[in-house]
């Protein structure tokens, strides 16, 4: 019966499938893939013979090519397969519902089809920097923000909590059609970060291992030099925070408690 499911695979190869994403892709009529890099690639063709890549819808070579159609694309590709009847399965790497729109749009709009759709989740970058740096996000709160999003929209970070920009190397390119930042919109960045952050206050460049035998990149660094800073599409940004946390003293008031009493 036709169906769609979009799974994750996360991030370390191999290792951090569900067992229910990996029965999905190994009992699938047709599987669409999108994974880091072509070790990740070939374990899902060794988990199923009809592997079709779904990075073959980038631009390749010198071609210009805005990646809104690449991800309608994508969703397209899924959406026909699971309409001509097929138990399809979308396999992304990471979570496939975070910072991921094409997993959502082709489970919408299977599901305005008729044809049940559904994800399940996978270990995240997120996931695993938490892991990797030892932080519970609990202690202070946290935020995440697309990069690019962050600086065009009035997003106001909260100075006591942790702040994660994704898509860091990617941060305020608004054309869809390039695969890097320049150094001049990272300074823009900078700029705007230091009216809640000092320049001199560190920050992590965060890139977790996609394969067992290596080990995550983590980079600390002054605010100030991000501009300077190595960093490649698997690259997430860590702001930790600035201030401490401060006491909201008309709730506390209204809970008939002080600050003593949290002790
Ligand atoms: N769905 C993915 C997930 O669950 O992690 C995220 C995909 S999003 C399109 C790509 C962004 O995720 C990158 O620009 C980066 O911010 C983050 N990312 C992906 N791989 C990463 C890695 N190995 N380490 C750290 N961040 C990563």
């Amino acid at each position: 019966m036709a169906s769609l499911v979009c799974v994750g695979t996360g991030i370390g190869l191999a290792g951090q499938i569900s067992v229910r994403a990996k029965s999905h892709i190994e009992h699938a009529d047709i599987v669409f893939s999108l994974m880091p890099d072509g070790f990740a690639q070939r374990y899902i063709e060794g988990l199923n013979a009809n592997v079709v890549n779904l990075q073959q819808f980038y631009a390749q070579g010198d071609e210009i090519k805005n990646r809104r159609l690449t991800y309608e694309q994508m969703t397209q590709a899924m959406v026909e397969a699971a309409q001509s009847g097929r138990r399809v399965v979308g396999a992304f790497y990471g979570h496939p519902g975070v910072f991921a729109c094409v997993p959502h749009m082709a489970i919408r709009r299977c599901t305005a089809l008729g044809i049940e759709a559904w994800m399940e989740p996978g270990i995240s970058a997120e996931d695993c920097l938490w892991a990797d740096l030892g932080i519970d996000p609990a202690q202070s709160g946290h935020q995440s923000f697309e990069a690019s999003q962050f600086m065009f929209f009035r997003h106001q970070p909260a100075p006591c909590c942790h702040l994660l920009l994704w898509q860091i190397a990617l941060a305020g390119e608004n054309t869809l059609t390039r695969f890097h930042t320049s150094r001049d919109r990272l300074q823009v960045l900078v700029k705007q970060l230091s009216q809640w952050y000092p320049l001199e206050h560190e920050v992590v460049l965060y890139e977790a291992a996609f394969l067992p035998v290596h080990e995550p990149r983590i980079c600390r660094l002054a605010l100030k030099d991000l501009p300077d800073a190595e960093m490649d599409p698997a690259t997430t940004l860590l702001v930790p925070p600035a201030q401490k946390l401060e006491h909201n003293l008309e709730v506390l008031a209204m809970l008939g408690l002080t600050p003593a009493d949290l002790a």
